[in-house]
């Protein structure tokens, strides 16, 4: 499979080899459907595609890697198109929800309910009630988060289904964003969680364990299996004062995809060496207890892309314009606005131009009148022109989503599985 991502310019880091997608006669092909065919079923751009073989593939191979005692859980926040979530529930071990609007997407998918949790610091009372309704496992943030759980309980007359989420004193280290160790507004200071626990077994719910998470998009597996120790170790010590014993151990995720020129996607067998050790250790101090991964991003970020149309070639003082009808409106991440600290090109392709050709330096911009609204800027690619669909690659995780919309009225993309 050919590199779809090229650059000329050797002395420059390159972005990490594209072979997830088909090329025919220089065009994309997404779930064995061209690029061009896929614009006009779908019937507008920009549009977002996901691709159900790629995802599949993704569970497979993670599966394949790791040991068979370690639960695969997406996190649905990365992708909560109803139809990705339906797909996965098919594939993973567990669904884990941060508010009530993707817990009831979670509920309709063929997923039980006992294998869905809802984490999230700011859950109200609404919510609440409707997880301990649904018997969803609810990852406890605070004491205060606890009482209301307990009062939602006792009004439903229903045993809610606990567990404590913990924020360690450490955090997944070389990562771009760290949720863990420090002052967090996410989960309960693991000092405060003996406490804690006697209150769960002084209020009487059913609890189930814990729920560690200490960050994300990490591509370096000795930081990945550090972390994941740390989480195991913490979360023994602490199983010492729960009212029960341990059931359920969430260790987060934090696997990272490759995004940006130097990234180099994550080897998954020293992740796996230890979380074999990890599965041993538990086991001789927690039996029967489930070891669970939560994983978003890494299950579906290299299996969608965002498309948009160039509507105009432009050049100003000598440098190459590609105006689209996408940007930032829909794709904030790629537009590096999405908590990247130094903005880096998204892997950016022509998708009906993308073997062959002349090609030029370009940059592609978005129809917002905001110097920020940027999907590649100054990037190799094939030259382009009007009517040619532009491709951002690595796009199915923090896409639709996580993107402000609404900002200058323009109507919203479309999103496929297919
Ligand atoms: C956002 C989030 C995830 C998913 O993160 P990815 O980087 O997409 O894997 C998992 N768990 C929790 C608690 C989260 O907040």
């Amino acid at each position: 499979m050919k590199d779809l991502i090229r650059s000329n310019n050797t002395e420059l880091p390159s972005h990490a080899p594209l072979c997830q997608f088909a090329v025919e006669n220089d065009m994309l092909q997404l779930g064995g459907v061209s690029l061009r065919r896929l614009a006009q079923r779908v019937g507008s751009t920009p549009f977002y595609a996901y691709e159900r073989a790629h995802i599949a593939r993704r569970v497979a191979d993670l599966r394949a890697a790791l040991p068979a005692g370690v639960h695969v859980h997406y996190a649905m926040k990365a992708n909560p198109m109803p139809a990705v979530v339906q797909w996965l529930a098919g594939l993973v071990d567990g669904i884990d929800v941060a508010s009530g609007g993707e817990l009831a997407t979670a509920l309709d998918t063929p997923m039980p309910a006992e294998r869905i949790s809802f984490a999230g610091p700011g859950k109200s009372d609404a919510e609440l009630a409707r997880a301990v309704a649904a018997g969803v496992l609810v990852n406890v943030e605070s004491g205060a988060q606890l009482e209301r759980l307990a009062l939602a309980s006792e009004r439903l007359g229903l045993t809610a289904r606990v567990a404590v989420r913990v924020n360690p004193d450490f955090a997944l280290r070389r990562t771009g964003m760290r949720m863990g160790g420090g002052a967090q507004p996410f989960g309960v200071d693991a000092a405060l969680v003996p406490a804690l626990l006697g209150r769960i077994g002084q209020l009487g719910l059913d609890f189930h364990g814990f729920h560690l998470y200490a960050g994300s998009q990490s591509l370096s597996a000795p930081a990945l299996a550090e972390a994941q120790a740390l989480s195991v170790q913490l979360a023994l010590q602490l199983a010492d004062s729960a009212p029960s014993p341990l059931r359920t151990l969430n260790i987060g995720g934090g696997f990272g995809v490759p995004y940006f020129p130097g990234d180099q996607a994550l080897g998954l067998a020293p992740v796996a060496e230890g979380l074999q050790r990890q599965l041993a250790i538990l086991d001789q101090a927690a039996p029967g207890a489930r070891l669970n991964l939560e994983l978003g991003r890494y299950l579906v970020a290299e299996a969608g892309v965002y498309v948009c149309k160039v509507l105009e070639r432009k050049v100003s003082h000598g440098q190459v314009f590609l105006v689209t009808d996408g940007g930032l409106h829909h794709h904030l991440a790629a537009s590096g606005n999405f908590g990247q600290l130094i903005r880096k090109n998204y892997p950016v392709a022509i998708g009906n131009r993308l073997l062959g050709g002349p090609r030029e330096v370009a940059s592609v911009v978005g129809p917002l009148c905001t110097p920020l609204d940027l999907l590649a800027d100054q990037m190799e690619m094939a030259r382009a022109e009007e009517g040619d669909l532009v491709v951002v690659f690595q796009s199915g995780a923090y896409g639709l989503t996580a993107s402000p919309t609404a900002f200058l009225g323009h109507p919203l993309p479309a999103e496929v599985l297919v």
